[in-house]
């Protein structure tokens, strides 16, 4: 297997950076995840297009256009021989000696590479439905750039890892929920409308939670962008949450509740379907 690393296609195992590289010293760096389904990216252009944003709201140079970059995307799924699975990109703002302030002429460091991951764990859950829990969420005010400083989102999800749950719903110190650890959060409320946070700087707007949205607007489904509580969260009618690695999986739990009758509901099953569909097209950019 290879990765490309700062311009080289390098054997995979021995793909590295520097010791003095900022993303590992400060986090100083950015990140994007892409599905490949069939040897395809998914939304591809939405996750280069935020990729661009996060780089630019953190004043990191951007190491080539977005069209050299698909480029090596493709290069590196193709050689990777991927058919499900991701691409990883991260960008850092490089090397430099130790100091908080930026370097004056550090290049960015780029880091691509590509795993295979199969779709049965992602499809069972979508037809089980999962469990998740609510924990306080610890992170900065700049959660719309998707850094790759996630030790909260770490604490979260190993939180739900130990109580048997596939995801952590954080919440904000108004008792809203901001998203999933690394999913963004949806409730079905009594009309059958998607409720979801509202992007903001509170939450990463989801490239899939964008999918969704732009699915739905072609069907009867109605969207609803506001926050809900905990409570809220609890007595949803049903409750679904949503990211490029699961794409949309129904919440059959939260916390010691069961939601509906602790199986998918029929909102969030089509939601699934609906993905389903998106993914298998030829319409995913
Ligand atoms: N929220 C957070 C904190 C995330 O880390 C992620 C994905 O990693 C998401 C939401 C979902 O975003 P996407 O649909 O682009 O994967």
């Amino acid at each position: 297997r290879i990765a490309f690393v700062n311009g080289q296609y390098v054997p995979h195992q021995s793909a590295a950076v520097h010791v003095e590289d900022r993303g590992y010293q400060f986090s100083d760096g950015v990140y994007e995840v892409i599905p490949i389904v069939d040897g395809r990216q998914i939304d591809g252009v939405g996750h280069v297009e935020r990729l661009a944003r996060s780089l630019r709201e953190l004043r990191i140079d951007r190491p080539m256009s977005d069209r050299a970059l698909n480029l090596v995307i493709e290069e590196v799924v193709r050689r990777n021989r991927v058919r499900d699975g991701f691409v990883y990109i991260q960008v850092t703002r490089g090397v430099a000696a130790r100091d908080h302030g930026f370097p004056r002429d550090a290049q960015p460091a780029v880091v691509i590479y590509a795993r295979p991951k199969a779709a049965d764990a992602r499809r069972k859950a979508a037809a089980e439905g999962v469990a998740v829990i609510t924990v306080p969420d610890q992170r900065w005010t700049r959660r719309d750039i998707k850094t790759v400083s996630l030790l909260p989102n770490c604490l979260a999800k190993q939180s739900a890892r130990e109580a048997g749950a596939y995801e952590a719903f954080m919440v904000d110190g108004d008792g809203m929920i901001t998203e999933g650890s690394s999913t963004n959060a949806w409730i079905v409320d009594q009309s059958g409308r998607l409720v979801t946070r509202p992007a903001s700087s509170d939450i990463l707007n989801g490239i899939t939670r964008l999918a969704l949205m732009k699915l739905a607007r072609e069907t009867d489904i109605e969207i609803e962008e506001r926050p809900f509580s905990v409570e809220e969260l609890k007595t949803a009618r049903e409750v679904f949450l949503t990211s490029a690695s699961g794409m949309a999986l129904p919440v059959v739990r939260v916390d010691d509740r069961e939601i509906g009758n602790g199986r998918p509901g029929s909102v969030s099953s089509r939601v699934v379907d609906m993905f389903e569909r998106y993914v298998a097209g030829s319409d995913t950019e």
